[in-house]
Formats: C-alpha cells, structure tokens, sequence
C-alpha cells in the first residue's frame, strides 16, 4: 500500500486520541486489561509471598496483620507490569482502571 494511499485513508478513520485532561474524565476510553490502582482480595490471600518476591520493582512489601501475612503494595513504585497477578496462585490481585494515581504524599499510594 503506497504511503499516500494510507495517508488518505487515515484522514477518515475516526479519532483515536483523547483530550485528557480536558473534557469528561469518565469519558476516556480504556482498552480491556487495562492495569491501573490495583485492588486485592484479602480474603482469598493465602500470604504466602511469591508476589513481594516475583516484584520486579520492590513495590511489594508483606506486612503481618491480624489475619496473618498479607501484601502491601506501593504504587509510587508499581510499574504496572503483572507480574504479582500472573504469580498469584490464588487469582486474588487484579486492576482497576484508576490511572489518575498523582498525590503529594506516598502514604496514600498505598494499597492494602
Ligand atoms: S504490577 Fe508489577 S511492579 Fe506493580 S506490584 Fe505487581 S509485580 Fe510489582
Ligand atoms: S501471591 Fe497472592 S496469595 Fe500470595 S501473598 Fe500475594 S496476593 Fe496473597
């Protein structure tokens, strides 16, 4: 296909870029899988730790609470790989489509 051809046919496909921030923020459209602020199942949590030590950032630190052993995940180091979802023998970690994660303080980019 020549380079004219396509830039032609580009000219008509319909947009596919988004004016964020700008207009409605529930608007911006999101592939499926999307991997945004994560969301745990604590209840299905076994805490046995190959998250924290399959992590390829350190974002995962396991704390021990009163139901024993569970992940602590901290997005201001998270690259959003899926790496700690694909290790997770009890399918118990997924993603949220939340992307807007900026804060001034790192206590808050902390998912429990
Ligand atoms: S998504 Fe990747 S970087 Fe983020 S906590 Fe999971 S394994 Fe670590
Ligand atoms: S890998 Fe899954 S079950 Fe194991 S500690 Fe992490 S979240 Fe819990």
């Amino acid at each position: 296909m020549s380079i004219i051809w396509e830039a032609y046919r580009q000219l008509f496909r319909p947009k596919s870029t988004e004016k964020y921030p700008f207009g409605n923020r529930e608007e911006v459209s999101l592939p499926d899988g999307f991997r945004g602020k994560m969301i745990l199942n604590r209840e299905s949590c076994i805490g046995c730790t190959l998250c924290e030590k399959d992590c390829p950032s350190g974002a995962i630190v396991i704390i021990v609470d009163a139901k024993g052993k569970r992940p602590t995940f901290f997005l201001d180091r998270c690259m959003f790989c899926g790496q700690c979802q694909e290790s997770c023998p009890k399918k118990c970690i997924s993603y949220s489509k939340e992307f807007e994660n900026a804060a001034y303080d790192r206590k808050s980019l902390e998912v429990r």
